[in-house]
């Protein structure tokens, strides 16, 4: 049975969170024990490959698709046309993930991707309209991309685990653990778990302290971040995912 690559990819200089994300990742994985073993985790860093950079007209540009550096410049040229740049040095989190899983990305980084920045990340409704700021966003069955940037506190010090729920939040919909129809789960941005205690709710508060305290208390009584629904969905998509006639479940 083929094992399914989950990366963990980061902008420069977020090498000491990469632990932590594997360990946040892991406890959601823990859910799944039949299914633990068809997954590794591997650590990409500030991931670039040999053909990264490009000579043209006399200087070293960056070459597209080769390296997390040339994505991220691309999300903050789109935020620059947005006008969130200049002032708020915010990235386009809908281009990360439009570039993500477009041109040659996929077939050179087969497996799920998770993108770490400290930069603050913005997206757009379902209607399109631009949000003031997210946390993280994801496409199912593919990547997420999370943001450290709102979890920094007045002491310049990053809320670990704060971030870490943000992760599983994030890495539950690569899992597509809140699809569309399923029982106990409501629409905002994109569909979520109205499970009281779960990591797949939705925060509009922009603080995900409250989540994160019934997390902590839930692994500290060795319960699962992510309640039964939540659970009984990722078992499905799973066995989904690893029937040879479904190569892979619905992206939204
Ligand atoms: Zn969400
Ligand atoms: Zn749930």
């Amino acid at each position: 049975m083929p094992v399914k690559d989950i990366l963990i990819m980061h902008e420069n200089g977020m090498e000491a969170l990469v632990p932590h994300v594997a360990d946040a990742v892991n406890d959601v994985l823990s859910s799944f024990s039949g299914n633990r073993h068809l997954f590794q985790i591997k650590n990409m860093g500030n991931w670039m490959s040999k053909n990264a950079h490009i000579y043209k007209n006399g200087e070293f540009l960056l070459k597209p698709y080769e390296s997390v550096e040339w994505y991220l410049s691309r999300a903050k040229e789109a935020a620059e046309k947005e006008g969130r740049w200049y002032n708020k040095k915010q990235l386009n989190a809908s281009q990360l993930i439009f570039d993500l899983t477009s041109g040659p990305s996929c077939k050179r980084m087969p497996g799920w991707r998770i993108l770490m920045t400290h930069h603050d990340l913005y997206g757009q409704d379902q209607r399109g309209r631009p949000l003031n700021f997210c946390f993280g966003l994801s496409c199912e069955n593919a990547l997420s991309v999370v943001s450290t940037h709102r979890f920094i506190d007045g002491n310049n010090r990053l809320l670990l685990e704060n971030f870490k729920t943000l992760v599983q939040h994030e890495f539950g919909h690569i899992l597509g653990l809140t699809v569309p129809g399923r029982i106990n789960t409501y629409e905002l941005l994109g569909p979520h778990c109205q499970n009281d205690q779960c990591v797949m709710q939705q925060q509009m508060s922009g603080n995900l302290a409250e989540m994160t305290e019934a997390r902590l208390s839930r692994k500290h009584a060795g319960l699962s971040p992510i309640c039964p629904d939540c659970i009984n969905q990722g078992k499905k998509n799973l066995s989904r995912l690893y029937t040879p006639s479904h190569h892979s479940f619905n992206r939204n």
